[in-house]
C-alpha cells in the first residue's frame, strides 16, 4: 500500500488493472488489454525487481499463452486485495472471523456485490445479507440502503421510504432471531440518501416491535447536514429509550463519497453537499462525536469513532465519555495501528467487507474507494506509510488537527445545499452564460412544493383556429411586427429574453405540473427539461453579443422575417422554446404551433413569454388543426422558415407541398448504444435503462438498440441483469412520483404496434412488453433479443419503450451495425478501453456521440443537440450551440475574394479543426467538433453572382470536401421544380448564399458533432 502512496506509476496501473483487466471473462481479450495498460502506464519503478521482470514478461507473453498468464495476473491481483475485501465464503471467511476474534476484535461485516439495478438483484443481496445474520460467528452487520432496495428516488420520498421500511423490517426480525443477536448497522453513502435513510430507521425503530431493538446508523461529518441530523437522531433516541430500552448507536464517519458528491454537483449546478475544505469535515467530526457523547444522550446513544487517523484516535481515547465510544477501522487498511488501538482501548470494531471470490468485480467500486481515500492529498492515510514524530509530515497533520479543534465551534453547521423553489426565484443576466441548476429534490422544500403544484395546477382553455382566414390574419400581424420588432436593438431583446427566462424559472412548478397532467410528462422527466427551456433563453440572448460585434465590424445580418414553430409532444416546453427564442433572438417574429396533444403547454409557454415582456404580434400562439390549415399556415408565402421537430417524412411532406419552404428540421432517429467487453457492466446496464425508457423511449434520443459485443450477448448473467433491470422499471401515470416511465402520449402507432407486439426471424422476447391499461396508452417496457442486421426493427424507428438488443462480431462489427440505415442522431458507446473509443469516435455517425453514460438529455451548450445524415433536414446548425440563432437570418459581405485564402486556411486551421469544449466541465468531457461533409454538389444557377461562386470554391478547397453526394449547394436562384427533384431523390439543399467571412461561410461545409465523454471513474477524475 505504501508504494501505491508514493509511486504515481504503481498508482495508476493498479487503477487500471483493477478496473479494466478484472472485468474479462475472455483470457484472451483480458490478454490485450493487460498488455496495452502496461505499455500505457509503464512498469512501476517501486516493484521489487522480481516483479518488475514479471510484468515485463507477463505483458510480452499474455497475447501469445493468455490462458496461462491471466490467471495469474488475476490471483496476483485477488492476494493483493485480500487484506482489505475478504472472501465471503467459508472455510476462509470462518477463518478470518475466529482469528479476529481470537486477536481480540470484533467484526462488521459488509456484503459487498455488484451496483443493486434491479429488485431481483436487490432481493438476492437481501438473502446474502440474511445468510450473515444467521451465521453464529457473525454479530454486526453494516448495509447501505441502496443495496438492498432498488432504483430508490428521493423524489419518490414516502413511497421510497415505504420500499426500505419493508426491507429493514425483515432484517431487524432476523437479527434478534439470530444467536447471537445480531446488530444491524445502516451505513450512509450518497447524500440523496441521508434524509431517506433517517426516515427509514426512525419510523421502523419506532413501530412496538423493535421498539426495543438497539441498531446504528452512520453520518457523514463532511456534511454539514449531519449536525442537524446527529441532534435530531439522539433526541429521538432518547426519547425512544425511555419508553422501551432500545439504543442507538451513531458511526460518526468523515464520508467516503466526497468524488461523486462533486461530480453529482458539477452537472446539476447545485453546491456540493460536503464541505470544502478538509477542516470543516475534521472539525465537524469532532463536533458530532462531542454532541452524540453529551450527557443528555448518556443512556440512549453509543458513538461508532470511524477513522485512521491517529491524531483524532488519540483525542477519542481521551474523551470523558470514551466508555460510550467504539473505535472503528476498516479491515486492512492500516493494521499496525488497528493493533495499536486494541491495546490502547481494548475494543477495535473491524469493519470487513466480503465478497464472493467468483465476483471479484464486485468490489471493484469498493477497491478504487480505498485507493483514492489512501492517495489523497489532504488525507491522513497518505501521510501515514512515512510519518515520524517531529517529522515534516507530522507537523503537517499536527497542524490539520490543530487548525480543526480550533473550527469546531464556528464550523458552518446548516446545509451547503439550499435550494428552495418555493422563494421567488433571482433574476439573472445574459452578460455571461451557465447552465441553469436543475431542482434538488433532496430538498424537503422543493418536494413539499412540487407536491402543492400538482394538487394545484389548472388546465388552460385553449382556443382552436380552424380557418384559413384566421391563419391569414395571424401571419399577417407577424409580418407588420417583424419589422419593428427586427429593429430593436440586440440589447433590446437580450434584456426582454433574459426577462423570459426569469419568468420560466419563476413558473417551474407550473409548468411541470402541466406537463405532468397533460403530457405525459413525469416530473423527474420534466425539470431537466424546464431547465433546457430557461437555459436556451439565456444561452440564445448571449449568443447574440458575437452576433452583434460581427454587425458592428460591418457584416450585414438580416432576419428571415417571420418563423413558424411546429413543435412536437415529446419535448412539449424546451423544443418550442428554442425555436421560438432563437428565432426572437435573431429578430424575427415567430408564430408558435404545437403539436395537437400538448397545446395546454405551448400555450402556457406563450403566456409566460407575454408576461415577460414579448409583444403579442411578437409571438403568437396558435392551435390549428393538423388539416388545411395547418397546411395552409406552412406553407404560407408571408411564412419565411418552418423549424419543425418531428419525423423525416412530415419534413419531406412539408416540402412535397411547397418546394422552395424553408424548413429547418431535427428529425427522426434509431439510436444505438454499443456495449463492448471493456465495459463497466453495472453502469452500461444502468444507462442503457435509463437511455431506453425515460419518457417511455419517447425521446428523438432514446436508445432503441443495443449493440453487444458477441462476449457480453454471450453472458448469460449480463442478459439476466439487463432482463431483470428493465423488469424494475416502474411504469404508471406520469404524476405519480415513483413512477420511472410514464405512459404513451397516445396509442401506439402501427410502427410502434408492430414493434411491441411482433418479432421477427430470428429474434425473440427478453423481456415481453405488456399493455397495462385499455386505452393502449401504458406499456411495460419490452426487450427484444436477437435484432438482425437489416431487420425491420434494425432500421426502423419506433419511438417507444422497446429495445432491440443485437449481437456484433466485434467494436468493427457493432460500428457498421451502428451506422448503417439512413438516420444518424444520438449514438453511445459503453468501454473503458481509450483505444475502442478513439477507433468508435473516428468512425461512428451520429450527431450526438456519447461514451460512457446515457445517450439521452442533451444540455444546451454543453451537448448542442442534432443529428447527421437523415436525422437533420435543411443543413441548419445544432440547436443549443453557438451558431442556431444566425440560421434564423442571413449574412451578407461581398468584399472582394482575393487574397481571402490566408484568412479561410487560419480559420480552419484555428477553429474547424479543434475540439471545443467552452463547458470545460471537470468530471465530463463535452466537446464540440467539426467534421467536413462527406461531399457536396455545388449548382451554379444561371443568375449566380460569380464572386459568390469564387468564395464557395474555396472554402470547398480549405476544408477538403469533395464534389457529389447528396447535398447541393445552390448559388443563384433556382425554381420549385428543380427542388422537387433533388428532394425526390433525397438530397438536402443549402440555399444560404456563400459570403466571404470564413467564419461563417466555412460552417457550410463541415457538420457539427457534439460529443460528451464522461471523465471520471467512480468520481475519480480522469484527466
Ligand atoms: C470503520 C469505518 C466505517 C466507515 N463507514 C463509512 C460509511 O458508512 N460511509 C462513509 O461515507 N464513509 C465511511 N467510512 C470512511 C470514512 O468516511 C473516511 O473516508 C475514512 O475513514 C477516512 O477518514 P479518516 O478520518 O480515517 O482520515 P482523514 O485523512 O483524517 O480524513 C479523510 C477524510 O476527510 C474528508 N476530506 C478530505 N478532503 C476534504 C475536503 N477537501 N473537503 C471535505 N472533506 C474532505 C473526506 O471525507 C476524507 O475521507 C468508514 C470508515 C471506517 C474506518
Amino acid at each position: 500500500m505504501a508504494s501505491v502512496v508514493q509511486d504515481p506509476r504503481l498508482r495508476a496501473l493498479t487503477f487500471a488493472l483493477t478496473d479494466e483487466v478484472l472485468r474479462f471473462t475472455a483470457a484472451r481479450r483480458a490478454a490485450r488489454r493487460f498488455r496495452s495498460i502496461v505499455r500505457e502506464v509503464g512498469v512501476p519503478p517501486s516493484l521489487g525487481l522480481r516483479d518488475r521482470l514479471l510484468l515485463h514478461a507477463g505483458a510480452a507473453l499474455a497475447p501469445v499463452v493468455p490462458w496461462i498468464v491471466m490467471p495469474m495476473v488475476r490471483a496476483r491481483l485477488v492476494r493483493e486485495s485480500n487484506g482489505v475485501v475478504l472472501s465471503a465464503d467459508d472455510p476462509a471467511f470462518a477463518r478470518h472471523a475466529q482469528a479476529r476474534a481470537r486477536q481480540g476484535f470484533q467484526l462488521n461485516v459488509n456484503v459487498l456485490g455488484e451496483a443493486i439495478l434491479s429488485d431481483a438483484e436487490a432481493a438476492h443481496r437481501m438473502a446474502m445479507i440474511r445468510e450473515r445474520l444467521a451465521r453464529p460467528d457473525v454479530d454486526y452487520v453494516s448495509l447501505k440502503i441502496s443495496a438492498v432496495v432498488a432504483n430508490l428516488d428521493v423524489l419518490a420520498f414516502d413511497h421510497s421510504v415505504d420500499r426500505i421500511c419493508s426491507g429493514l423490517r425483515v432484517l431487524y426480525r432476523d437479527a434478534e432471531a439470530s444467536t447471537p443477536r445480531t446488530f444491524v448497522n445502516l451505513d450512509m453513502e450518497e447524500y440523496r440518501d441521508l434524509s431517506l435513510t433517517i426516515a427509514a430507521l426512525t419510523r421502523v425503530l419506532a413501530e412496538p416491535e423493535f421498539l426495543a431493538v438497539d441498531a446504528g446508523v452512520v453520518l457523514q461529518a463532511y456534511l454539514p447536514d449531519s449536525l442537524a441530523a446527529c441532534e435530531q437522531l439522539c433526541c429521538w433516541a432518547a426519547t425512544r429509550h425511555a419508553a422501551a430500552g432500545g439504543r442507538l448507536k451513531i458511526r460518526v464517519v468523515k464520508g467516503a463519497n466526497l468524488a461523486m458528491e462533486r461530480v453529482e454537483a458539477e452537472l446539476h449546478g447545485w453546491q456540493q453537499a460536503p464541505y470544502t475544505t478538509k477542516t470543516a469535515a475534521d472539525a465537524n467530526f469532532k463536533r458530532l462525536v462531542t454532541l452524540a457523547l453529551s450527557d443528555r444522550f448518556a443512556d440512549s446513544v453509543r458513538v461508532g469513532f470511524a477513522s485512521h487517523n491517529l491524531f483524532d484516535l488519540a483525542w477519542a481515547l481521551d474523551l470523558p465519555a470514551s466508555d460510550r465510544l467504539d473505535i472503528e477501522m476498516l479491515e486492512g487498511m492500516a493494521p499496525a495501528q488497528a493493533r495499536t488501538m486494541l491495546a490502547a482501548a481494548g475494543q477495535v470494531l473491524l469493519y470487513a467487507p466480503v465478497v464472493r471470490p467468483d465476483d471479484l468485480a464486485a468490489s471493484i467500486a469498493y477497491l478504487t474507494r480505498r485507493l483514492d481515500e489512501n492517495t489523497a492529498p489532504d488525507n491522513f492515510l497518505r501521510a501515514l506509510f512515512t510519518l515520524q514524530p517531529d517529522s515534516v509530515d507530522w507537523a503537517e497533520q499536527q497542524q490539520r488537527f490543530e487548525s480543526a479543534m480550533a473550527a469546531v465551534e464556528s464550523v458552518q453547521a446548516g446545509s451547503r445545499r439550499t435550494q428552495d423553489r418555493s422563494l421567488p426565484a433571482v433574476a439573472v443576466g445574459v452578460d455571461s452564460f451557465e447552465n441553469c441548476a436543475d431542482t434538488d429534490w433532496t430538498q424537503a422544500a422543493n418536494r413539499r412544493w412540487i407536491a402543492r403544484e400538482l394538487a394545484e395546477v389548472t388546465v388552460p382553455e385553449v382556443v382552436l383556429t380552424d380557418t384559413v382566414d384566421g391563419v391569414d390574419r395571424l401571419v399577417a400581424n407577424a409580418v407588420a411586427a417583424a419589422g419593428p420588432w427586427g429593429s430593436r436593438t440586440y440589447a433590446d431583446r437580450r434584456s426582454i429574453l433574459a426577462a423570459v427566462a426569469d419568468e420560466l424559472e419563476r413558473n417551474r412548478g407550473r409548468t411541470l405540473a402541466l406537463m405532468a397532467r397533460t403530457a405525459c410528462k413525469t416530473i423527474g422527466e420534466g425539470d431537466p427539461e424546464v431547465s433546457e427551456a430557461i437555459d436556451f433563453a439565456r444561452y440564445y440572448a448571449w449568443c447574440t453579443h458575437a452576433l452583434e460585434a460581427r454587425v458592428a465590424a460591418g457584416q450585414s445580418f438580416r432576419p428571415d422575417g417571420v418563423v413558424l414553430v411546429a413543435s412536437p409532444w415529446n419535448f412539449p416546453f424546451a423544443i418550442p422554446a428554442g425555436g421560438v427564442f432563437a428565432a426572437l433572438a435573431a429578430g424575427n417574429t415567430v408564430i408558435l404551433k404545437p403539436a395537437p396533444e400538448v397545446r395546454a403547454v405551448a400555450f402556457e409557454l406563450a403566456q409566460q413569454l407575454w408576461r415577460a415582456g414579448v409583444p403579442r404580434d411578437v409571438l403568437q400562439f396558435v392551435a390549428c388543426p393538423d388539416d388545411e390549415v395547418g397546411r395552409r399556415l406552412v406553407t404560407h408565402d408571408d411564412v419565411a422558415t418552418v423549424v419543425l421537430t418531428g419525423a423525416y417524412e412530415t419534413a419531406a411532406m412539408f416540402r412535397s407541398w411547397k418546394p422552395s419552404i424553408r424548413v429547418l428540421a431535427e428529425t427522426s432517429g434509431k439510436n444505438a448504444l454499443v456495449i463492448t467487453a471493456a465495459a463497466d457492466e453495472d453502469a452500461a446496464i444502468r444507462d442503457l435503462v435509463r437511455s431506453a425508457f425515460g419518457h417511455a423511449g419517447q425521446k428523438c434520443s432514446a436508445a432503441s438498440l443495443v449493440i453487444l459485443e458477441a462476449a457480453v450477448y454471450d453472458d448469460k448473467q449480463f442478459l439476466r441483469r439487463l432482463a431483470d433491470a428493465v423488469r424494475s422499471v416502474r411504469v404508471g401515470a406520469a404524476d405519480d412520483l415513483s413512477t420511472m416511465s410514464g405512459p404513451l402520449v397516445g396509442e401506439p402507432s402501427p410502427k410502434l404496434l408492430r414493434a411491441l407486439t411482433a418479432l421477427e426471424p430470428g429474434e425473440r422476447w427478453l423481456v415481453e412488453p405488456v399493455c397495462l391499461d385499455s386505452a393502449r396508452h401504458v406499456w411495460s417496457p419490452g426487450v427484444r433479443l436477437g435484432v438482425q442486421a437489416g431487420s425491420w426493427f434494425h432500421l426502423t424507428e419506433c419511438f417507444g419503450p422497446v429495445l432491440g438488443v443485437m449481437r456484433a462480431r466485434d467494436l468493427d462489427h457493432a460500428i457498421e451495425l451502428q451506422n448503417s440505415g439512413e438516420l444518424g442522431l444520438t449514438g453511445g458507446i459503453h468501454s473503458l478501453d481509450e483505444a475502442e473509443i478513439e477507433r468508435w469516435l473516428d468512425q461512428v455517425e451520429v450527431g450526438n456521440a456519447y461514451i460512457n453514460r446515457h445517450i439521452t438529455g442533451a444540455v444546451v451548450r454543453r451537448q448542442p443537440f442534432g443529428g447527421w445524415k437523415r436525422s437533420s433536414v435543411g443543413c441548419g446548425p445544432k440547436a443549443g450551440g453557438p451558431f442556431y440563432v444566425e440560421a434564423f437570418g442571413t449574412w451578407s459581405s461581398a468584399p472582394p475574394i482575393a487574397g481571402s485564402e490566408p484568412d479561410f486556411r487560419a480559420a480552419w486551421n484555428d477553429y474547424f479543426t479543434l475540439d471545443h469544449d467552452p463547458s470545460a466541465l471537470a468530471c465530463e468531457r463535452n466537446v464540440l467538433r467539426f467534421r467536413p461533409l462527406p461531399a457536396v454538389r455545388l449548382h451554379v444557377a444561371a443568375d449566380a453572382d460569380p464572386l459568390l461562386v469564387e468564395i464557395a470554391e474555396l472554402a470547398r478547397k480549405v476544408s477538403g470536401v469533395p464534389d457529389g453526394g447528396d447535398r447541393v449547394r445552390v448559388i443563384g436562384t433556382v425554381n420549385d421544380a428543380q427542388l422537387a427533384q433533388w428532394f425526390a431523390r433525397g438530397w438536402d439543399v443549402d440555399r444560404t448564399p456563400p459570403v466571404s467571412d470564413p467564419m461563417v461561410e466555412l460552417r457550410h461545409w463541415v457538420r457539427e458533432q457534439a460529443i460528451s465523454w464522461t471523465r471520471h471513474r467512480h468520481g475519480r477524475l480522469l484527466d
